[in-house]
């Protein structure tokens, strides 16, 4: 009796094996980076993505428009997570990243077209993403990270970008300012948009921005030298005891109850005025009566805070958020020099200003919602990539410099390789080449002259990039240009897109449940 195949996947489940595998696969990777190609560099194009409910985004940044595309292949996914990590690494670089990626990707498929073994072919591009590691450390400049480096390399990065009327030149030195007065500390910047004025507009405010306007109308919109508390209190009767079941049998108990409410909700506006406090942030709410009582003790207090501009708040006025109104120690409580309310437009801003701590906003303005989302995102990139140009005091010419320069030592490294896995190390530096082709490409320059030209550059000895200008490009010193990245980004970028490519060509067998 011959044996009977054991089925151990279900009807639905869908098995694709070997080569028609790593192709599904890195077609769908390949597809994914084709689509963000066109945003690459100063002269790359915007993309508009609309979403199922028709929301839109227009952008430039590869990391949103990965995200905003509702990619469900598995292998593309992989492209997307390429971008991701990038940004969550080092907050730039993603196209680059995903870019790479997939020319990586192409690369594998002619070889293994040609019959190499994918894991020859994994085994190349980790030699090959290890010396570029190194070229990258080479082509690190020597000089100090000051503060004209940090603007060249947060300008670099805005580059190309919609930023609406300001020059990115202007918003560079308000991103150095907002990284020199949060010490160097990322996480004390935040960027707060808002609508109605033009992006020329944009100020870094020292301290906090928040999208909060006073629980009571006739609170105060102001107080200087404030003494702040942070609160996590529910502002409220701890238990209603009109509302409760039990029976209310006359007029004089109806009376005593709400009176004994009333006191309670008194009590705490007294508690928190014989504390000497000028302004109350809450994270949780504060019962109207409350906020009435607050306000006519000239207390300004906000409510339903969030928690991000709870930790904000703590941070930049020194206070230690309370869980009880009972008992408030001054230690408790923060400073702050200048606690106001703003109005634009429909909204009113609430802004914590002076305060002792290192804490910044760089309050973005624009037209409208779209230009100061992307103004926004903008922002967010250069803030990232002068904290890390800072950080690590490492940067490297930009404008494809950098990666011709990896791309030559990979090639010249590529020769002690024996065997077949030479050809996956050289395909690597074939690879990098997309980068500075593609940004040509989009500056509307020869992509082959553009490369011919930047090599024979670098073989000369010079340092070359190709510099965009208004609307055309040239080979020029990108250093001299000021043209900067940090170091990091590269290296992340090399090594994001590696992993995420080997990863992919090692899968022969892809099994789908329904
Ligand atoms: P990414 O998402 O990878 O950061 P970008 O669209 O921001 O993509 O482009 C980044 C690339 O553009 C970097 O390699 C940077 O060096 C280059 N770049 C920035 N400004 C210029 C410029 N003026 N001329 C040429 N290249 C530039
Ligand atoms: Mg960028």
């Amino acid at each position: 009796m011959g044996a009977q195949p054991v089925v151990v996947l279900s009807d639905d489940s869908e098995r694709t094996h070997g080569r028609d595998a790593q192709k599904m696969n890195i077609a769908a990777g390949k597809a994914v980076a084709e689509a963000v190609r066109t945003t690459l560099g100063p002269r790359g194009m915007d993309k508009m993505l609309v979403s199922d409910s028709g929301d839109v985004v227009i952008t430039n940044d590869g990391a949103t428009i990965l995200n905003e595309m509702d990619i469900e292949h598995p292998a593309a996914q992989m492209i997307v997570e390429v971008a991701e990590t990038q940004e969550d690494e080092v907050g730039d670089g993603t196209t680059t990243a995903s870019v790479l990626a997939g020319q990586l990707l192409s690369e594998a498929e002619d070889l293994l077209e040609q019959d190499v073994h994918p894991t020859t072919v994994v085994e190349g591009y980790h030699e090959a993403a290890r010396i570029a590691g190194e070229a990258i450390e080479a082509e690190t400049l020597d000089a100090d990270v000051d503060d004209d480096t940090l603007t060249e390399v947060a300008v670099t990065s805005m580059t190309g970008k919609g930023t609406g009327d300001v020059t990115t030149e202007r918003l560079a030195e308000i991103v150095v300012n907002a990284i020199r007065s949060a010490g160097g500390d990322r996480d004390e910047v935040r960027v707060h948009t808002q609508t109605g004025a033009s992006s020329s507009a944009t100020e870094l405010v020292q301290g906090v921005v928040l999208d909060e306007e006073p629980a009571h109308a006739a609170m105060p919109r102001e107080a200087e030298d404030a003494s702040v508390a942070v609160l996590d209190v529910e502002l409220d009767v701890r238990e209603s005891e009109i509302d409760a079941e039990y029976n209310v049998t006359s007029v004089d108990q109806l009376q005593t109850a709400i009176e004994s409410e009333e006191s309670e909700l008194r009590g705490y506006a007294d508690a928190i005025e014989a504390a000497g406090i000028d302004v109350v942030f809450n994270e949780d709410d504060i019962e109207d009566r409350v906020a009435s009582h607050l306000a006519d003790r000239g207390i300004l207090a906000f409510d339903g805070l969030d928690s991000d501009d709870v930790s904000a708040i703590l941070e930049a006025t020194g206070a230690s958020q309370l869980v009880s109104v009972d008992d408030i120690e001054a230690d408790d409580l923060g400073t702050a020099d200048h606690v106001r309310t703003a109005r634009f437009g429909d909204d009113e801003l609430a802004f914590v200003e002076g305060a002792e701590a290192e804490n910044v906003t760089v309050f973005a303005r624009g037209g409208t919602e779209h230009v100061v989302n992307e103004l926004e995102r903008a922002l967010t990139d250069a803030l990232d990539v002068a904290s890390t140009a800072l950080d690590t005091g490492q940067v490297v010419p930009g404008a494809g410099h950098t990666e011709i320069a990896i791309a030559d030592r990979i090639r010249a490294e590529a020769a002690s390789v024996s065997g077949r896995k030479q050809l996956a190390v050289e395909a690597f530096a074939d690879a990098l080449d997309i980068l500075p082709r593609t940004l040509a490409e989009n500056a509307g320059m020869d992509p082959i002259d553009a490369l011919v030209d930047l090599r024979a550059a670098y073989e000369d000895g010079e340092r070359a990039g190709l510099i965009v200008e208004g609307r055309t490009g040239a080979v020029r010193d990108p250093v001299e240009q000021g043209v900067l990245d940090p170091a990091a980004v590269k290296k992340e970028a090399v090594e994001s897109a590696a992993e995420a490519a080997t990863m992919i060509v090692r899968i022969d067998d892809v099994i789908a449940a329904n």
